[in-house]
């Protein structure tokens, strides 16, 4: 490692700093692909949290360490979401700028859902030791709406010209264009959605708060709880009853997630997949746009008649 860094640095000599761009480690897929738009023409950040790997309970391993390490910024959601990630980013990345984004007043959060077809909350945010209290608790899928992405974009230029003034023309102008990909994908799932309102469906876990507050679908009642976590008999019960009483026709799995929890508790029901990092999709940097639009092509699939 230590003759790699060296001979980067001599190659990079030449041609000024920043010659490759900065370094910049990012966690999840879709939020790579926006990272990646700002980026374009100047390099490509890393990937933390492998596209197959669920956010909830994922657990380091040394490639993603040194990217860490080696990170001159690094862009994530926050602790809700990828506990384990917290002690790694405080440690690893001492020397990086951090966005994170839960905490950013760029993005806007929902609380968590509450009620018996979601899950009570009490022991969700537990022992992550990063002293939110209850009424602080966010849930953390804050992606799922477009508007939190355009958001983001130019926060993120914004950082990687502090980092790389060379590059910022280019930082800028990418950000500007990304936002308008995302503002034309936000109109186009509003207008594809319209006829789907009020149609009940449940879904695998509960991730689609934000997508379903932004386009007014709205699930009764989730399998498993937000973070994840395999459902318990008296959750499957409870998932039993809401669908019986709201007369759901539809149910969401997801990648990686055994359809048998769904079928268990309605055998008749309609299972389609909803893909909320991108596991499906290729890693570039169109991987928000593309797994967006997948997310409204699963909500078609699954719920209209
Ligand atoms: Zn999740």
């Amino acid at each position: 490692m230590m003759r790699k860094l060296i001979l980067s640095v001599t190659l990079m000599w030449p041609f000024g700093a920043m010659a490759e761009g900065p370094a910049v480690a990012v966690d999840i897929a879709p939020l790579h692909s926006l990272v990646g738009m700002v980026m374009k023409d100047v390099g490509t950040p890393s990937l933390i949290v492998p596209q197959n790997a669920s956010p909830h309970a994922h657990f380091l391993r040394p490639s993603e360490a040194r990217a860490l390490k080696q990170a001159d910024l690094v862009v994530w959601i926050g602790p809700e979401l990828t506990p384990w990630l917290e002690k790694p980013v405080t440690t690893l990345a001492q020397d990086a700028v951090i966005l994170n984004l839960m905490d950013d007043p760029a993005t806007q959060t929902l609380p968590f859902r509450e009620g018996a077809a979601f899950e009570s909350h009490e022991d969700h945010d537990h022992d992550h030791g990063h002293g939110h209290s209850e009424e602080e608790a966010h849930d953390p899928h804050v992606w799922l709406d477009p508007q939190n992405a355009a958001r983001w974009l130019p926060r993120i230029a914004q950082l990687l010209s502090d980092i790389d003034p060379e590059n910022k023309d280019t930082y800028a102008k990418n950000a500007q264009e990304a936002v308008a990909s995302v503002e034309a994908l936000d109109q186009e799932l509003r207008e594809r959605l319209e006829d789907l309102k009020a149609r009940p469906f449940v879904v695998f876990h509960d991730a689609y708060h934000y997508f379903e507050a932004r386009y007014g679908v709205e699930a009764v009642g989730a399998i498993a709880a937000s973070d994840a976590q395999a459902p318990g008999p008296r959750r499957l019960r409870e998932i039993s009853d809401t669908i019986a009483a709201t007369g759901a026709k539809c149910a969401f799995s997801e990648p990686g997630q055994s359809q048998d929890w769904i079928t268990a508790v309605a055998p008749d029901i309609k299972v389609v997949e909803l893909d909320p990092t991108g596991v499906r999709v290729d890693q570039t940097d169109q991987l928000y746009l593309e797994m967006m639009r997948g997310l409204e092509v699963s909500f078609r699939a699954c719920l209209a008649e």
